[in-house]
């Protein structure tokens, strides 16, 4: 049965980094929607000229445009054994399009990860981020903006996730393995279970944020 991850979080939770390692350790796609924009940026297409001021900005790019991408690229042939959603769904109109996508091709995710730290620290972390690689949205400005969008648009997708029963919470602020140990464990559990696409699955810390399906059920 297809493993299909969903990593939240504000950007410099970590995301990319457990989604590499998820993706190396399980060996299905790292699918990161800022990543697929970044790509097109670099070859110049006329989406990549399209979305790159609003990109810059720090701000989010259409609704309808990155489901579209989305879906394409959840159609091609390697994401048959799961993927890992990076980036994607960002806001409610993305979360319930993708609800829509997931009917129509039979899948759902298995596991919701929301990585979370503190904002000064995901700031700090994307400001090192701007002097290693020099991304263009990774100004003190867009960082901001990015980290406002996040609040707003793409944190209620927490609750959004939880109340379906999924969502493992996981403290991102510590070092990468012993994030991944914990990721590690909490997928270990998703797929002992008979069906993996449901129900929910406690955190490796015991966390009592996510009850435990009996007592969703009554
Ligand atoms: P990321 O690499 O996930 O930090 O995304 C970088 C930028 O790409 C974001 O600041 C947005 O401008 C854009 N972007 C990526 N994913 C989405 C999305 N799902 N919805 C809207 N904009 C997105």
């Amino acid at each position: 049965m297809p493993l299909n991850v969903l990593l939240l979080g504000p950007q410099g939770a970590g995301k990319g980094t457990q989604a590499k390692r998820i993706s190396a350790e399980y060996g299905i796609p790292h699918v990161a929607s800022g990543e697929i924009l970044r790509v097109e940026m670099a070859a110049g297409t006329e989406l990549g000229r399209r979305v790159r001021d609003v990109y810059d900005r720090g701000d989010l790019v259409s609704d309808d445009l990155m489901v579209e991408l989305i879906r394409s690229r959840l159609a091609e042939d390697d994401t048959r054994d799961g993927f890992i959603l990076d980036g994607f769904p960002r806001t409610t109109v993305q979360a319930e399009a993708l609800d829509q996508m997931f009917g129509e091709i039979g899948r759902s995710f298995g596991v919701v990860f929301a990585l979370q730290i503190p904002d000064d620290i995901a700031f700090e972390r994307l400001r090192r981020r701007a002097e290693l690689e020099g991304r263009a949205d990774d100004t003190d400005e867009a960082i901001k903006r990015r980290l406002d969008n996040y609040h707003r648009e793409t944190e209620p997708l927490i609750e959004y996730y939880r109340v379906r029963g999924n969502v493992v919470p996981v403290h991102g602020d510590r070092a990468e393995n012993e994030v991944f140990a914990e990721i590690q464990l909490a997928l270990e559990q998703a797929a002992k279970r008979p069906d993996r696409d449901s129900g929910p699955v406690e955190g490796a810390w015991g966390n009592r944020e996510v009850p435990p399906a009996a007592a969703r059920r009554s």
